[in-house]
């Protein structure tokens, strides 16, 4: 059999893509999907938490190949779910669309890299992503945005709303696929426990896209790994998997690789990909939580875990020499451990964008179903930001009753966003994808997911790159 497409992984980076080639393409088209997972359902997924100590599931599950990655920094993880539906399953589903400055980070800022694709233009498939993913969120933001969010805001808790009258549209109701209305799903429980959801409120690839994997124009192979690109004469004549032990090839005319930024650049490296970028500039942003102990004033309420995104250290002149930071106001059970000021206390989580650095990288590793990960660290950019928001931060609180700012001093050691391995860019000098995700050299070679980032903005990536993928489907007929 010979495939008109081939999609590697059903995470949000594939699922997008296929949903939009799936609209667009004939009766007779013949799509094979490869994911290198099982499908656990949600309801199973919670049964097995529920035999476990305080309900813990690991987020990184060995699949039936074994180890997913080699690490030279155990202290870095990258966390990820690989099987059906990938970290759809476990994302906490927060979803603000990126700032029209974080495409053009070098021509505003001096800073990074431009990305070959701008706002506007991703604007319209913004809107898409956001209705098929049912996004609550609330009418005035920072970014422009032509249609309005599907559905209402979540609720502020007590100084939310006291944020939100100082600073308006730069402190918001946070964008989030946790339902805030019953509609496609149920409403978010605000329990806190949204990496397995249990009623049902967070958008995931099972409960919002599993119709087309049902598509009788779709086969879908499970336990399968994609190794490599079967390439001849600069084009991708077909991939090269690995299950149980098996090695075997599947042909196909287009491949779409949604695998994530670490396997999407190990399929590349697999395949003979000689491309310098390629592997290179894995990032993440970088997130430090904050407590605000409060005089006088109860702070609760709020109807979600994360209630609100405060942007005002984010897009400023400041950029040029300290990375941008998204605050996030977290509303997850947390309480002071002194009598009468249980509820006094606000947490915070500031989120800093990176600049990305070629040494740290996906390689080639000893076995070739295993990657090698180096990741060396963050840059100066996220320290020069960290400083300039402890620096801030007094200035910015001054409306709430503060009796204490207490920064953690450490960085949490993963945003679990894996990104920029196959970095977008205007040619193949520098980088690895043009702006609809098509390989600079294998014409036929779609590389979907954070791996195209440019720029690691502030902002959480999931959103955009589903998005991307939409927009990559749509400009390929
Ligand atoms: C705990 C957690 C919380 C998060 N919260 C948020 C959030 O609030 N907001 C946000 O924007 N982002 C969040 N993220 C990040 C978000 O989940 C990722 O950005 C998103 O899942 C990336 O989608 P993807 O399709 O590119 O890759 P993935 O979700 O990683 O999926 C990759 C898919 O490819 C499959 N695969 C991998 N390798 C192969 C191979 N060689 N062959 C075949 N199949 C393969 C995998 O099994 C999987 O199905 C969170 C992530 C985690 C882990």
């Amino acid at each position: 059999m010979n495939y008109d497409l081939i999609v590697v992984g059903t995470s949000f980076a594939s699922s997008f893509f296929l949903k939009k080639y799936l609209e667009k393409s004939h009766a007779g088209v013949k799509v094979l999907v490869l994911e290198r997972g099982a499908y656990e359902p949600q309801r199973e997924r919670i049964g097995r938490a529920q035999k476990m100590p305080f309900g813990l599931v690991p987020y990184v599950t060995n699949t039936s190949t074994g180890i997913t990655y080699t690490n030279t920094n155990p202290g870095k993880p990258w966390i990820f779910d690989p099987s059906f539906g990938g970290s759809s399953n476990c994302w906490t589903g927060c979803t603000p669309r990126f700032m029209p400055n974080d495409f053009k980070l070098q021509s505003t800022y001096g800073v990074g890299m431009d990305w070959p694709i701008t706002y506007n233009e991703l604007e319209s498939y913004y809107c898409e992503t956001e209705e098929i993913m049912s996004i609550s969120g609330p009418d005035s933001t920072p970014y422009p945005m032509s249609k309005s969010y599907p559905l209402p805001a979540h609720k502020f808790n007590t100084i939310d709303h006291i944020l939100h009258n100082q600073y308006q549209e730069l402190y918001i109701s946070q964008p989030t696929a946790r339902a805030s209305k019953t509609g496609n799903r149920n409403v978010c429980c605000s329990s806190s426990i949204c990496h397995l959801c249990p009623v049902g409120a967070k958008f995931t690839i099972e409960n919002g896209l599993l119709p087309i994997y049902q598509d009788p124009r779709v086969t879908l192979v499970y336990n399968t790994q994609v190794l490599a690109l079967d390439i001849q004469a600069g084009l991708a004549k077909g991939v090269i998997t690995l299950s149980s032990g098996q090695t075997r090839t599947y042909e196909g005319n287009v491949i779409a690789l949604g695998a994530n930024a670490i396997f999407n650049a190990h399929i590349l490296l697999n395949s003979g990909d000689t491309n310098e970028h390629t592997g290179a500039n894995l990032s993440e942003q970088v997130g430090y939580y904050g407590y605000i102990h409060l005089h006088d004033l109860d702070n609760i309420g709020g109807s979600t875990i994360i209630t609100a995104n405060g942007f005002m250290l984010y897009d400023t002149p400041a950029r040029k020499e300290a990375s941008a930071c998204l605050i996030e106001s977290h509303n997850d059970p947390i309480i002071r451990a002194e009598t009468g000021k249980w509820r006094k206390i606000a947490k915070f989580k500031f989120v800093f964008e990176d600049i990305p650095q070629s040494k740290n990288r996906v390689r080639l590793g000893k076995e070739e179903h295993i990657p090698l990960i180096e990741y060396h660290g963050h840059s100066d950019y996220v320290t020069r930001g960290y400083e300039r928001m402890k620096n801030k931060l007094p200035d910015l609180l001054t409306k709430l009753p503060v009796e204490e700012i207490l920064l953690d001093k450490n960085a949490q050691v993963s945003e679990s966003h894996i990104l920029g391995t196959a970095r977008m860019s205007v040619n193949g000098k520098s980088g690895v994808v043009d702006m609809n995700l098509l390989h600079h050299s294998y014409r036929n070679v779609f590389v979907l997911g954070g791996s195209s980032f440019t720029c690691i903005s502030a902002a959480n990536p999931t959103l955009t790159l589903s998005a991307l993928s939409l927009r990559a489907a749509d400009k390929s007929f």
